[in-house]
């Protein structure tokens, strides 16, 4: 079976079709800049192969369903395209970033779970909305084909109640749904299982610490194949450091900023999850860049390494806590397979932990998974490739199969 993964945002449109059958990937692509005045179709035919075959086209993408039109011409491009006709997708795959409380797992698109969707709007504004959008251009061009939407939080509905409250008033969860909800649940959970796969035990019987470190960055709490913590809370703000998000503050911060500052709501916003993190600390949010800037002796861009590697280890400490016995450490995302230094710098001194890493192996990027720990390290460490876009593929598959 063919299936097109679809990742709607506000203004782009992601998609890779993959051939099921041996997991490889037919084109993928993106489609930006809709509702500007020039927006760009990239799309590249059999990636890593020896026919790979990249097409770019320049014009106007009134909106999302125009763009989408866009991506089945190229697919079905008599000359370069991958398939002949539509009807060869065979289901749709569409990440979905909030499923509030309403999916624990990827799910049929129904109407009922459109408007499960749609109430979830308020959860995640900038977000949530750009999905829908791109389900229902993919329902109107693909009446028959099913689609499933994967949710970036549902892996994590396993958190129990002491771990996803906020200790505020119980009110605001009842009426408002504040509680920790967590996201980049679907990497987490794929680099989770095939850890599970490459050791050969099953995924129910591991105790795993994910970390998710990309643009965006999470760490999890895996206990017996389960999320039962993760760092991103109601909103994916909370917790680690990120390139332009600033993770844990004081909650208190917002009041001093109104009041000190003259900031309203809308500035805070946009201060903590646009101006800090790595480039509110210096002016960086590309960890490459940041490596460059250090080496040139900027302390500012020292001290952002410093600050985001600080705050891993903290949570890498807590959530050891959490779990008890900890089975394997996975790094994972941009920064976490291509950044041996925040690696090192993240498990630096925990040895007595029983966590040691082999800084000869750890010396690389990770293009497949890699053990990284030493032999008598009492954890150990890996660095996995996430494939967010084969997961919500294999999640597809696999509620249609049910
Ligand atoms: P997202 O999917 O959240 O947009 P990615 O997982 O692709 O992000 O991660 C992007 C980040 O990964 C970049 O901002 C950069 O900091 C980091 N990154 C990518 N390549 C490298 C590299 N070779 N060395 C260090 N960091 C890298």
């Amino acid at each position: 079976m063919k299936i097109l993964v679809i990742n709607s945002g506000s203004s782009s449109i992601k998609f890779q079709l993959l051939a099921m059958e041996d997991e490889t990937v037919l084109a993928s692509g993106i489609v930006e800049r809709i509702g500007e005045d020039e927006g760009l179709v990239k799309c590249t035919f059999k990636p890593g192969t020896a026919d790979e075959a990249v097409v770019k086209q320049r014009e106007v993408i009134k909106d999302h369903t125009s763009g989408m039109r866009l991506v089945v011409d190229f697919l079905t491009d008599k000359k370069t395209g991958v398939i002949s006709d539509r009807s060869d997708i065979g289901a749709i795959g569409h990440r979905v970033v909030h499923g509030g409380e309403d999916f624990h797992q990827p799910t049929r698109i129904t109407p009922e779970v459109m408007a499960a969707v749609e109430k979830n709007v308020p959860l995640a504004p900038l977000h949530n909305p750009a999905n829908i959008d791109g389900i229902k251009v993919a329902r109107e061009l693909f009446a028959d084909v099913p689609q499933v939407a994967v949710f970036d939080t549902a892996f994590h509905q396993t958190i129990p109640p002491h771990a996803y409250h906020y200790a505020i008033p119980y009110a605001l969860y009842e009426k408002e749904r504040i509680r920790r909800y967590g996201f980049h649940g679907t990497s987490h959970k794929f680099v989770a299982g095939e850890y599970a796969r490459l050791v050969g035990k099953p995924l129910e019987q591991l105790n795993l610490i994910t970390i998710h470190l990309g643009n965006g960055c999470s760490m999890t709490a895996v206990k017996n194949g389960q999320s039962v913590d993760t760092t991103l809370g109601l909103t994916p703000l909370e917790g680690l450091v990120m390139g332009t998000r600033s993770g844990d503050v004081d909650p208190a911060i917002h009041a001093f900023l109104a009041r000190n500052c003259n900031l309203d709501i809308d500035a805070i916003d946009n201060l903590l999850n646009k101006e800090s993190g790595l480039k509110g600390l210096c002016g960086l949010n590309d960890m490459r860049d940041i490596h460059d800037a250090i080496a040139a002796g900027d302390q500012r861009a020292k001290l952002a390494l410093e600050v985001q590697t600080y705050r891993n280890k903290k949570y890498v400490g807590a959530y050891m806590a959490v779990l008890g016995r900890v089975d394997a450490i996975v790094f994972t995302a941009g920064i976490g397979e291509n950044d041996e230094v925040v690696r090192e710098k993240t498990l630096e001194g925990l040895e007595c932990f029983g966590i040691s890493m082999d800084l000869a192996v750890n010396d690389q990027r990770i293009k497949k998974p890699t053990l990284l720990s030493t032999s008598d390290s009492k954890i150990e460490i890996w660095g996995i490739p996430t494939n967010e876009e084969l997961a919500i593929a294999r999640e597809t598959q696999a509620v249609l199969q049910k």
